[in-house]
């Protein structure tokens, strides 16, 4: 199967819906994660914030640029989910579907930059690093991992690939780090030993759209 060379608004939607399904398929797994760091409640938080999203785009009919699909999504995860999550992956969605623009379709060097744009926005909003043992564990690397293979000249296919594969390794460094943002670090060093759940749940948007453009 040959993935695609553009994201469209199709392909956004589809980005979307995959992140909904996985987000439901893990939802015990972040809640356990997020349990054992944070206050249990991660799961619940994005499966109802993906299923307001996807409510959102079903009711909103056709929309034909890839950034109105995404920009409806942030907001809507916005408004939608409470707890540091909501408003963090919905201002990053958001700034991903401003960055989009009015591109019909975004290629890879558009995706990437847009996908910065959306790592930039967490960074804004949360004012965590990298090391701080947070989502953004997971988003930093993803979006190098993205830049650096469209710049080699992959496909956004094998970018969005790479980005996911670096998303988890990651999420996978933030087990020895010690948490110094969000609620992980009322625990100091007792945060240290896990997985972070937002950096978890990084993975499956990252996952879900390598599945959704490849
Ligand atoms: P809450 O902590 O309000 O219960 P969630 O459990 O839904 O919200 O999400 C927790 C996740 O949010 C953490 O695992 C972490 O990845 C992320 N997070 C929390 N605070 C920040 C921050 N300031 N910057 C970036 N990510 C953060
Ligand atoms: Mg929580």
């Amino acid at each position: 199967m040959v993935g695609l060379e553009l994201l469209d608004a199709d392909a956004a939607r589809d980005w979307m819906a995959r992140t909904a399904a996985a987000v439901l398929d893990e939802r015990d797994r972040l809640t356990e994660l997020d349990a054992a760091i944070g206050d249990g409640d991660h799961g619940v938080s994005m499966v109802r914030g993906f299923t307001a999203v996807s409510a959102a785009l079903a009711a909103a009919g056709e929309l034909s640029l890839p950034g109105a699909v995404l920009l409806l999504a942030g907001r809507t995860l916005v408004s939608s989910v409470g707890g540091a999550s909501g408003p963090l992956y919905g201002s990053a969605l958001r700034a991903v579907g401003k960055a989009l623009g009015d591109a019909g379709g975004a290629d890879g060097k558009q995706v990437g930059a847009a996908l910065g744009a959306g790592r930039d926005a967490i960074a804004a909003l949360g004012g965590a690093r990298g090391g701080d043992k947070t989502m953004l564990d997971a988003w930093i690397p993803a979006v190098a991992g993205f830049e650096f293979a469209v710049a080699g000249g992959g496909s956004l296919d094998a970018a969005a690939q790479f980005a996911a594969g670096a998303a988890e390794g990651g999420a996978e460094e933030t087990v020895p780090m010690e948490a110094r943002k969000g609620r992980a670090s009322y625990l100091g060093p007792r945060s240290v030993g896990h997985l972070d759940p937002g950096a978890a749940s990084t993975v499956l948007l990252f996952r879900a759209l390598a599945d959704a453009v490849g």
